[in-house]
């Protein structure tokens, strides 16, 4: 408010009538003012300058957006000290102060999935149906893991825009096991970059099960999500420090990537692990016998590194924030904090796409095509790139290890929506929902495009957007067709195939116009004749397609 007296006392024109910069400052003032008004009244709904608070709360919630959500807490604090129901436009203002791009993204429902509720329904249906399906076995080759409630079922997503939504035992901890390996990767990648990390660990699906005792043929891991690329990443990471430091190191890193979530360490599930490692020792001598470890690393340190990392626990909650971050390039999305470069990610996404989930992984990547994790605990997390990610545990496994309701749950995903990374090349995908457009949004789009590409006589735009789903009768808000554009223009082939595929050749604007008046009021010949024609011809029932140029 200061700085507004004292520049409206500088304000002054200059004799050519060009703004002062003081004049300038407060038409951005007057801007800014304005978009908080326009906020404020879309929760004024009576006018009467006064909000109810609640509304506020229940439109951040509708959107997904948690009121602890670190990125507003001191908005929603501001907001819940009022010691009145309703707050005025200048405490609207106040409070909203430094979140008010995140409230306007709400507002203009511009977070990456705008109808979020509908969403969350529909995922919950989801969940639903897929909890009927009993099949597959705990894994027992720990008691700890033995002992787990086979039943326990959840489900978590996090958008790129920090959507929130959780079902289920969303706040039992589970341990990570194998879902902890894309992080020690990026980890490995970030310190010592993509081509060093490389000479230790491949990059190739190994079409083996995850702990199976081979190398390819370099003497490598065969990648860095089967155990002995885990092992090796664990290797690479911070050998400097001593054991305890790159734990908290590690930690701390899950920490950053789940927006600060409850994460503990099962002691009894690593004492286990380290019980019963034989396979992972036997594969940890076998890599030291082939030199494939750096230069002076600690077998045992690593292994007690690797059985460390597979002890962590978290739930699917603070599991879906990692995937989002994954999926947001890096950066938390209920945070801000970037943990790793853009293409760290990139690596790690493109090796949980095909090797994340163990010797199915060529048939995850052919059927549901999105990169994902598992481990043996029963959790699975999934990336939809600048999208989402999803985290799912249940903990009865099939025989290649991987979440029996995890893996059903991502084919009811791709069946329901178009997250298939290959879906945007599919003619007919139409069929699958996009989330990510608001209501309608779709139809809308392929309407003004089929419009402007029949008002340019663009024919083959015409059939391609046709033949892509776009309606030929739809029509524009004032009742334009594309029919109507290309009569008026006179673009005769155009007109000539939409009159082979519009249902109604006679559409009315909202002035009255039809195609064929359109065509008179601009004198185009040969369009008249083809409508005239084709009016007689659907009149008589023979359909228009019959019409030769
Ligand atoms: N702790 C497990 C092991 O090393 C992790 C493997 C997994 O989750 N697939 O055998």
């Amino acid at each position: 408010m200061k700085t507004r007296a004292v520049d409206a006392r500088a304000s002054k024109k200059s004799g050519n009538g060009v703004e002062e910069p003081s004049q300038a400052v407060d038409h951005i003032f007057d801007g800014v003012n304005r978009e908080y008004q326009e906020m404020f009244s879309v929760f004024d709904s009576d006018s009467d300058g006064l909000i109810d608070k609640h509304e506020i709360f229940d439109l951040l919630e509708k959107s997904g957006i948690l009121l602890n959500d670190a990125r507003i807490q001191q908005t929603v604090e501001a907001i819940r000290k009022f010691s009145s129901p309703k707050i005025n436009f200048s405490d609207f203002k106040a409070t909203i102060g430094e979140n008010s791009s995140l409230f306007k993204n709400i507002i203009q429902q511009r977070l990456i999935i705008p109808e979020f509720q509908t969403f969350c329904e529909e995922i919950r249906e989801i969940f639903e149906t897929v909890r009927s399906n009993r099949s597959g076995k705990v894994a027992d080759y720990i008691p700890e893991l033995g002992r787990i409630d086979p039943e326990k079922y959840a489900l978590s997503v996090t958008t790129v825009s920090g959507q929130r939504y959780a079902i289920g035992d969303s706040q039992t901890p589970f341990c990570l096991q194998s879902t902890s390996k894309p992080i020690t990767y990026c980890l490995a990648l970030e310190e010592h970059g993509r081509e060093k990390v490389h000479e230790h660990v491949g990059r190739e699906p190994s079409g083996r099960g995850f702990n199976e005792l081979s190398l390819n043929h370099k003497d490598l891991p065969h990648n860095p999500m089967i155990n002995s690329g885990g092992i090796m990443s664990c290797s690479l990471i911070r050998s400097d420090l001593n054991l305890a430091d790159r734990f908290d190191y590690i930690l701390q890193a899950w920490s950053k990537l789940s927006g600060n979530a409850r994460l503990n360490f099962n002691n009894p599930v690593y004492l286990s692990e380290r019980e019963t490692a034989d396979r992972n020792f036997a594969l940890g001598y076998f890599m030291r016998e082939k030199k494939t470890f750096p230069a002076g690393s600690d077998l045992l340190q690593t292994l007690d590194f690797y059985f460390q990392c597979c002890s962590i626990e978290i739930d699917v909650e603070g599991l879906s924030v990692v995937a989002a971050s994954l999926a947001n390039g890096g950066v938390c999305p209920i945070s801000g904090e970037k943990v790793f470069s853009s293409t760290t990610v990139q690596n790690c996404l493109s090796l949980m796409g095909s090797c994340g989930m163990y010797d199915f992984s060529g048939e995850f990547a052919f059927s549901i095509g999105l990169p994902a994790k598992s481990g043996v605990s029963g959790a699975v997390m999934v990336v939809i790139p600048n999208v989402m990610g999803f985290a799912i545990w249940s903990p009865r496994l099939d025989a290649q290890g991987n979440s029996v309701r995890g893996i059903e749950f991502c084919q009811h995903l791709v069946e329901q929506y178009n997250f298939h990374i290959y879906d945007s090349i599919v003619v007919d995908s139409s069929k699958k929902k996009d989330p990510r457009l608001k209501k309608n949004a779709s139809k809308i789009e392929a309407v003004v495009q089929l419009c402007w590409a029949a008002s340019q006589g663009d024919l083959f735009e015409v059939q391609n957007l046709i033949s892509n789903g776009a309606n030929p009768d739809g029509a524009d808000y004032d009742g334009r067709t594309p029919l109507h554009l290309a009569a008026s223009e006179g673009h005769e082939a155009v007109v000539l195939y939409l009159t082979s595929k519009c249902r109604n050749i006679s559409p009315v604007d909202r002035w009255g116009g039809t195609p064929l008046s359109d065509a008179k009021k601009s004198g185009k010949l040969q369009v008249i004749r083809f409508l005239e024609e084709a009016s007689l011809a659907h009149l008589a029932g023979n359909g228009a397609s019959a019409l030769q140029i």
